[in-house]
């Protein structure tokens, strides 16, 4: 997978942010290829995110690692006793998922964090993949943002889930029960959103607490 080359712009965008750097990088090596999925090899819970952060996983090689959504999303992932850490900082920080699993609906780095739909369905395979070995342990998969809701909610259909139809409509703290697998949707934890005060601490906690609850975990808040 990390030497995947299927999006021409993608692995362009990719690597020529691997090469030119943001200058407080600048002594760092960025990763610059496609990042997978990380954490639990059997987890109860699963987190789906966007695409890697162009400084972000791009850089450290770890989704939701050294930029400021992971820093939103690790924080609240411990608050409620799934990460070890409060921080994700870089592949060798001693940070540890608990029982959850994290993995990008795209795996390489877009520019304005923006994906085409032709790229999404490009990576479709990946995910699909990824999901199909997690299936059997997963009790509830968060996703992060519409673009992670749509992706996830497509996966679960072709693994034979029995997604409603019209798909359910994305919201934060939006569920749909597939049998036993509870989905709950999310605000994604970016600038935009934290920022602007759209996504708040205690509402990513909530929805955290909820997936980790439904998944039969002791959330610590
Ligand atoms: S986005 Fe996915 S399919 Fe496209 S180059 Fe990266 S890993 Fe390959």
């Amino acid at each position: 997978m990390s030497v995947c080359r299927a999006c021409p712009r993608l692995v362009e965008w990719r690597e020529q942010v691997a090469t030119d750097k943001r200058r407080a990088f600048a002594d760092q090596p960025y990763w610059g290829r496609p990042v997978a999925g990380w954490g639990a090899a059997r987890p109860k819970v699963l987190i789906v995110g966007l695409a890697p952060a162009a400084h972000g996983g791009n850089r450290t090689g770890r989704i939701f690692t050294g930029d400021r959504s992971g820093d939103w999303l690790f924080a609240a992932l411990h608050r409620v006793g799934l990460a070890a850490l409060p921080t994700s900082t870089h592949a060798g920080d001693g940070q540890r998922l608990v029982d959850t699993r994290m993995v990008a609906s795209v795996r390489c780095a877009p520019p304005a964090n923006a994906p085409t739909p032709a790229e999404r369905d490009t990576c479709a395979p990946w995910l699909h993949a990824e999901i199909s070995m997690l299936l059997p342990h997963l009790r509830s998969a968060v996703a992060l943002g519409a673009f992670g809701w749509a992706s996830l909610l497509t996966t679960l259909a072709r693994l034979g889930l029995d997604v409603p139809r019209p798909r359910p409509r994305f919201g934060h703290g939006a569920t749909v029960e597939l049998g036993d697998l509870l989905v709950v949707g999310s605000f994604h934890p970016s600038q935009q959103n934290t920022f602007t005060g759209r996504l708040t601490e205690p509402m990513l906690d909530d929805v955290l607490r909820l997936a980790a609850g439904h998944a039969g975990l002791r959330p610590s808040l």
